[in-house]
């Protein structure tokens, strides 16, 4: 019997790292996950060809052989509550990570037209189609909605999730796929490579181009796109895309996938006493504990869509400070401070220049968080933070600082993030 139970709500790299160290420090330990899968976004969001499942699900059967037990299917907000978690079962820490899984709208005429399919929405049910085929289950067919096979699929957004939609219709049979990306392929904030592979693939870019309509009565028919010119440079250091009034083009499609960001979805949270930021990302101290005692959040859900480095990070984040940022930097990538190349610099495999500058920050952080353990500081959350997965959205407002709250004590010894996570970063 444990002395102490924490349950988590969300079983992506967040929530599973931080229910793996908490089962490490002897908490009994449960986690909730909505879908039914486990393995967040690294399950039903990265393809399978950029990160392969089968270490993934590995990993998750060791953190369940150390204690932590997964309950899929179980949805806070219509399953559960906090408030049922705190006050009904006795749960002494309740751990938010549900990431950010609701896409951001269009919002233009004919989005709920048939065939209109949001990026994330798209990857996941590939994700767990995929899952449910390899145990075997040959019944289940992803929704009509989501079969791409013979269509000419439209994808709009220029970050890395529009770029794994538009590789994986392609994947998936698709006859056409067109990616439209209102500036210019510099301006993409999906990773170069990527972008690159998808052009030899044979999918077709449209820059300066963003969609008004999407034609058809009840199913989707085309698009109709507006070219759009490049104006002043905006907070971010990118020229403004501005439409070019009466230049417009249609393209004709059966599908389309807007990718052009996710929020975490905070609909549950009346009444709960926690706080969210006006971009939906929680609001949290240092300690990442939000403005209810004994509830904590970590991963996307804090920091808005971002890495899964960074998820792992947090979700180790209050109980694993570190006395160093190179112990920090070590402990995130599992590569001894010795092992790296002149200047500090990381094998050319597991990170590219700007997961470093993430990972630098991070270790800074531990390293802060180590020296002056439960400061209370508002979290910056969200900022311009989307790049690395995002279309395109515009950065959002303040945080109000929360006040202290109690927070999990103690240490803990010896953990290294697993090098896979890295090198599919
Ligand atoms: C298409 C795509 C590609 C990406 N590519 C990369 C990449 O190449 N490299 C990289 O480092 N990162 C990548 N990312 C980002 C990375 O996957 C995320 O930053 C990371 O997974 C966030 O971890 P998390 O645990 O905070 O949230 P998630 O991984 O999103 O996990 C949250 C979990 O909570 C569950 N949940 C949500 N709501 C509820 C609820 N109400 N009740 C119960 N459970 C709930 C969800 O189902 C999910 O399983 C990508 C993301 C996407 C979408």
């Amino acid at each position: 019997m444990h002395s102490k139970t924490a349950v988590i709500i969300g079983a992506g790299p967040a929530g599973l790292t931080a229910a793996l160290r908490l089962a490490q420090r002897g908490y009994g330990v449960t986690v909730y996950e909505k879908l039914p899968v486990a393995g967040g976004m690294m399950a039903v969001g990265i393809p399978e060809y950029r990160l392969p499942k089968e270490p993934l699900f590995a990993e998750i059967e060791n953190i369940e052989r150390a204690g932590v037990e997964i309950r899929c299917n179980q949805s806070l907000g219509s399953d559960f509550t906090v408030n049922d978690l705190l006050d009904r079962d006795g749960y002494n820490a309740v751990i938010l990570a549900i990431g950010a899984h609701k896409s951001r709208k269009l919002g233009i005429p004919g989005e709920k037209n048939v065939g209109v399919v949001h990026g994330t929405d798209f990857l996941r049910e590939i994700g767990v189609f995929n899952r449910r085929l390899g145990s075997g289950d040959q019944r289940l067919v992803p929704s009509s909605q989501a079969v791409v096979n013979g269509k000419r699929v439209a994808v709009i957004g220029g970050g890395n999730v529009a770029l794994d939609a538009a590789r994986t219709a392609w994947r998936l049979g698709a006859k056409e796929v067109h990616v439209i990306y209102r500036r210019q392929r510099e301006a993409m904030p999906a990773y170069a490579e990527e972008v690159k592979a998808a052009v030899e693939e044979g999918i077709q870019f449209h820059f300066l181009a963003n969609p008004v309509k999407v034609l058809g009565d009840s199913y989707v028919t085309g698009l109709v796109i507006q070219r759009q010119r490049l104006g002043e440079f905006d907070a971010g250091g990118r020229r403004r895309p501005i439409p070019v009034d009466g230049d417009e083009f249609t393209l004709d499609v059966d599908m389309v996938i807007p990718a052009i960001g996710q929020t975490t979805d905070t609909a549950w949270m009346q009444d709960t006493g926690i706080s969210a930021t006006r971009s939906s990302t929680f609001v949290v101290n240092e300690a990442l504990a939000t403005t209810r005692a004994g509830v904590f959040a970590a991963g996307d859900a804090v920091s808005g869509p971002a890495t899964v480095v960074e998820a792992v990070a947090q979700g180790m984040f209050h109980l694993w400070p570190v006395r160093s940022i190179d112990e920090g930097i070590e402990r995130l990538t599992g590569v001894p401070a010795g092992e790296r190349g002149p200047d500090g610099a990381y094998p050319p495999d597991t990170v590219n220049g700007r997961v470093d500058r993430r990972l630098h920050e991070l270790a800074e952080k531990l390293e802060a968080f180590g020296k002056q353990p439960r400061e209370t500081v508002a979290k910056d959350a969200s900022d311009d933070d989307e790049e690395a997965q995002q279309g395109d959205k515009e950065p959002t407002g303040p945080t109000e600082p929360p006040p202290g709250e109690p927070d999990l004590p103690g240490d803990l010894p010896e953990p290294v993030a697993s090098k896979w996570q890295m090198a599919n970063s």
